[in-house]
């Protein structure tokens, strides 16, 4: 295959996969549309690792805790496909929610313990369980070799790790770098609902996060907390949560271990943003 396909079900799609070679890699990219170039560096990156990459559009029901969220949530696929119609070796899909769960599931829950209590676990009750869900089901119908998903998500991709490990899908999860505008602000389908001047506010999140890279070794991690939060007291942000914990089990930071990451999340004019960075 050379060329860029699209495909409305799994069917159509999994009739097109048979028909390559048996030895070709599948890179799966799972995406909730209204693409930006964090999704691009995504499908770039499974594009060198894979002879196909398969972006799913799919705007995940099961993941949202709020209604209203889910319906502001920007839908355009028409310009997704117009975004991605230049690139080779590539398929969308774009399924609808009976092909991501037929009736007969294959999913068997997987018990996410801590990850799914702190943090966005505790502000976003059933997010996981419905990230985890969807997540699983792409993987175990479309068969990709590798999955991608973007650290900008860390907690999301602790809970993917998680689940694959749990139900042993047999898939490489690749982790890929936050993506950032010029200013840090880390890319994201939902900065399309912030203004010009929303998105100056917004700079406060990662001069706030390069601060605590810069100084928690010095000041330890609860000066640094108070610190964070004390920035955000002195924007247009409201500040949800922040915290500093181990970047794989998501328990609190101590101060002198290795592998933290501090995850925020901020709302900005109404829109939650989120954001992280290992320390
Ligand atoms: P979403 O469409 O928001 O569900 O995101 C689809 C994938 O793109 C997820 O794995 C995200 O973590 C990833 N992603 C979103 N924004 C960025 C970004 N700014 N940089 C890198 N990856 C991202």
């Amino acid at each position: 295959m050379t060329g860029f396909q699209t495909f409305s079900d799994f069917v159509g799609l999994k009739g097109f996969l048979k028909t390559l070679s048996k030895d070709s890699t599948i890179g799966l990219v799972p995406t909730m549309g209204a693409l930006h170039f964090g999704h691009i560096s995504l499908i770039k990156r499974a594009l060198k690792e894979n002879d196909i990459v398969v972006v799913t559009l799919f705007v995940n029901p099961k993941q949202f805790n709020n209604t209203s969220d889910l319906s502001n949530y920007p839908r355009v696929p028409e310009e997704d496909i117009k975004l991605l119609d230049s690139f080779k070796r590539l398929c969308v899909c774009i399924p609808q929610e009976g092909d991501v769960y037929p009736e007969n599931d294959p999913y068997q829950e997987v018990q996410l313990g801590l990850l799914d209590q702190v943090l966005e676990g505790e502000f976003r009750p059933g997010h996981f369980a419905g990230v985890a869900h969807v997540v699983h089901n792409l993987i175990r119908i479309i068969e990709p070799a590798k999955a991608y998903f973007g650290l900008k998500d860390a907690q999301q991709l602790a809970v993917i790790n998680l689940m694959v490990n749990a139900t042993r899908l047999p898939v490489d999860i690749i982790a890929c770098e936050t993506i950032r505008n010029s200013d840090g602000l880390a890319l994201s389908s939902r900065n399309a609902l912030l203004s010009k001047e929303n998105i100056i506010d917004a700079s406060v999140i990662y001069e706030t996060l390069a601060f605590v890279k810069d100084n928690i070794r010095k000041i330890g991690a609860v000066e640094i907390k108070k610190k964070a939060i004390a920035r955000f007291k002195n924007s247009n942000l409201k500040i949800e949560y922040i915290g500093l914990v181990n970047r794989d089990s998501f328990q609190p930071f101590t101060d002198g271990g290795e592998g933290g990451i501090c995850c925020l999340a901020a709302y900005c004019n109404g829109v939650r943003l989120i954001d992280n960075v290992l320390f």
